[in-house]
């Protein structure tokens, strides 16, 4: 790889784009295997596939395709007076080798979206599948390895804690794009800072959701639910739990429990479109969840089939060890409260999350929301589908993660802009040459 990217090949505009097109026509082409492999690890249904996995994956492709050749052009920038008559850059220019490690959640797009990126900004690419998504991983290593040589692209697969690191310790990237734990992306920053090799961590945390007495409660409770239970609430910007003003708790809860059976019938297990958990270890902590609150929704679950019902629990003590660890699954602790302050406390004992979303019609109470709580994404009166609007920057803050991707910031993620000044010779003033005795007065006006 090392030897290919520096050939050179990999830089033409015309060479990623070519790659990009490829890309996009196998995902297309396969399909349908892609969503066998979705279903056998998560049971995703090819709907939802298509809007969480696929159909993301594409549009990131094709907005790339539509803007690359604007993204690649130096941009001009100012320059100061100091340096008058010189002329100041921007110049895009590719990483080199990269890699990018993907989970398990949403196995295609958490890889491939960044994968994109990174070919869009002409590097070369090493991608490490999670290896609790493995139908997914093979097929990815399958259409991989069908459609580009392996200097430009890899799949490396095995158990992370030991591909990585034998990886990241005997080469040296030049940049390294993580998705998945906190505590995994605190050992690939430490990795990483040994060669000084920049990374993105796209962590996770416990997202908050807020909602005001003056909610629309009914759309509100729609988007909560949808967002929660998606996917079986192993979503990186899923809510985490309630906070919902004491005046409209019980409403709420209420109408989630309702949307519950709406979305996924009685009995979800065998129900369209609810997923399973990824595996038992999984399984087993969310069941131990299960304990720590009163059920007022849900509770079931069946270990053979990995399913936990869509729950909602209350009356959850804010020390119990749901409180302090990311949920991810189909339960939901609601609280409520009465001052902005309790609201305020309970986030803080897991600060810093990746989203943040509140639901209110006060257009003061969203600023103040805000601005006040520190996360890395967020919304207002909905939850979870900023993640697919590529034009916003997708990543945390603090605990949740560094740096941001889609859209154009994916590009950037995997690009140096080499700032260049460049000056004309027809000037050459004397006041920037020594001996400077007596030029403090010009000096002075100049440069302030
Ligand atoms: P995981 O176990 O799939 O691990 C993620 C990747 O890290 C895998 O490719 C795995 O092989 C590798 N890995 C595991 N142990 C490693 C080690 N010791 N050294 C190096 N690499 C290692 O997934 P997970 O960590 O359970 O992921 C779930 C977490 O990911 C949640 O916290 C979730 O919020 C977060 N997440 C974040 C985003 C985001 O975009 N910010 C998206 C999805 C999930």
């Amino acid at each position: 790889m090392r030897e290919f990217y520096a050939t050179g090949t990999t830089r033409p505009f015309r060479f990623r784009t070519k790659q990009l097109i490829t890309l996009k026509r196998a995902v297309l082409k396969y399909e349908a295997e892609i969503n066998r492999a979705l279903y056998e690890d998560l049971r995703k249904t090819p709907e939802e596939a298509w809007v969480t996995e696929t159909g993301l994956l594409l549009q990131e492709i094709n907005h790339a395709l539509k803007h690359l050749k604007q993204w690649m052009r130096p941009e001009r920038v100012g320059t100061n007076l100091l340096n008058f008559p010189s002329t100041s850059y921007l110049y895009p220019s590719s990483k080199g080798v990269v890699l990018v490690i993907g989970t398990w959640n949403f196995p295609l797009q958490l890889l491939l979206i960044p994968f994109a990126g990174a070919v869009a900004a002409g590097n070369c690419v090493v991608l490490k599948p999670s290896e609790f998504a493995p139908a997914t991983a093979a097929v990815i290593e399958r259409i991989i390895a069908e459609i580009f040589p392996k200097e430009l692209a890899l799949v490396v697969q095995g158990e992370g804690a030991e591909v990585v690191p034998a990886m990241m310790n005997t080469f040296r990237f030049d940049h390294v794009f993580y998705t998945g734990s906190v505590p995994v992306g605190k050992s690939i920053l430490q990795m990483a800072a040994k060669e000084l090799v920049p990374v993105t961590l796209e962590l996770g945390g416990k997202n908050p959701c807020i909602i005001e007495k003056d909610a629309d409660l009914r759309v509100a409770a729609r988007r909560i639910t949808l967002g929660k239970f998606t996917n079986a609430g192993q979503m990186c910007v899923s809510p985490d739990y309630l906070l919902a003003r004491a005046e409209i708790k019980d409403a709420l809860v209420d109408l989630v429990r309702g949307n519950i059976a709406k979305f996924y019938g009685e009995h979800p297990t065998d129900g369209y479109g609810y997923g399973k958990i990824v595996n038992e270890k999984q399984f087993d902590k969310l069941v131990r969840y299960l304990s720590q609150g009163r059920i007022v929704a849900g509770g079931e679950y069946d270990r053979p089939k990995r399913f936990i019902a869509p729950t909602i629990l209350e009356d959850v003590a804010p020390n119990a060890s749901l409180m302090q660890e990311e949920i991810f699954g189909p339960i939901l602790p609601v609280f409520s409260f009465r001052t902005n302050a309790e609201a305020i406390n309970i986030i803080g004992s897991n600060p810093n999350p990746l989203s943040f979303y509140v639901f209110t019609r006060s257009r003061e109470k969203e600023k103040e929301w805000i601005e006040r709580i520190q996360f890395g994404t967020g919304c207002v009166n909905n939850s979870a589908w900023q993640f697919s609007n590529h034009y916003l920057p997708f990543g945390g803050v603090g605990q949740s993660g560094i740096g941001g991707y889609h859209g154009k910031h994916s590009f950037d993620v995997f690009t140096h802009r080499k700032a260049v000044m460049k000056t004309p010779t027809w000037f050459d003033p004397a006041i920037k040459y020594p001996p400077f005795k007596g030029k403090l007065r010009v000096l002075k006006w100049i440069l302030r």
